[in-house]
């Protein structure tokens, strides 16, 4: 009996078998420490960019990428916890493609902890997420960037504004498109919710789950700055890596 009731807990909380994304034995919800340590060795050998926080490979110090330096982007800085590549865009996929909504935990806990340990002395207004279209919610039943959203505005106590920023029109998948097909994919894709007229001057952390061209982000950046915001700070799970070349220099 004790057993069936074991069975039945983990089938309503699979979760708690362990490490969401490799099952091994450990604390529920967290992600384990040789998971933790896949993911550092991915972003071995690459730095940040202080502005858009893809990663580079290069060493640690000040560096802007070629692409922020032609045109730098609206927002104040933009970081993301681990490079977009390998087990990092697996477990991205599972978490947006394959319904595993509780994967939100983990990762907007690690988000948090980067946020502390980037701006230990920022407060931040607001938590916005990048907002979905209605009909791609409806289809996949969440706002991933929402859901990290909430974990991070519970874990740092700032407000969620989840209608500060609307989509209003559907965008097709960007993941075959160029940089500048994906600026054009986005022109106008949205427009400032009511929640936009809270924060008028006011500082703001705007949340997605991965960060490439930054097409997504700098339309929603402009949006915001359009509706009066005054900041805006950016926090990705996962950043791309940059690996061309400015092509004005090759
Ligand atoms: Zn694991
Ligand atoms: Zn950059």
């Amino acid at each position: 009996m004790l057993s069936a009731i074991t069975g039945l807990k983990a089938l309503i909380f699979p979760e708690s078998k362990g490490c969401p994304l490799c099952g091994r034995r450990g604390a529920p919800h967290q992600i384990c420490p040789f998971c933790l340590q896949v993911w550092a060795d991915l972003a071995e050998g690459l730095v940040p960019c202080t502005k858009c926080g893809r990663f580079y490979s290069g060493q640690e110090g000040e560096m802007i990428c070629w692409e922020c330096r032609e045109d730098e982007p609206q927002y104040m800085i933009s970081r993301g916890v681990a490079p977009f590549e390998g087990p990092v865009r697996e477990a991205v996929h599972y978490f947006k493609f394959c319904g595993r909504r509780e994967l939100a935990y983990p990762f907007g806990e690690l988000m948090a902890a980067l946020l502390v340990q980037l701006f230990p002395f920022r407060s931040f207004s607001a938590v916005v997420p990048v907002p979905l279209h209605i009909n791609r919610l409806r289809e996949r039943g969440y706002n991933q960037a929402a859901l990290l959203a909430g974990v991070i505005a519970r874990i740092l106590k700032i407000p969620l504004q989840e209608e500060a920023l609307l989509r209003v029109r559907e965008t097709p998948s960007q993941t075959s498109l160029s940089r500048q097909e994906r600026e054009a994919n986005m022109k106008n894709a949205f427009i400032p919710g009511k929640e936009a007229l809270l924060l008028k001057g006011k500082r703001v952390l705007l949340v997605d789950d991965v960060y490439t061209t930054g097409a997504t982000v700098k339309e929603c950046c402009q949006v915001l700055a359009s509706a009066g915001v005054g900041e805006v700070y950016v926090i990705a799970l996962a950043a791309g890596v940059v690996k061309d070349k400015n092509p004005k220099e090759v």
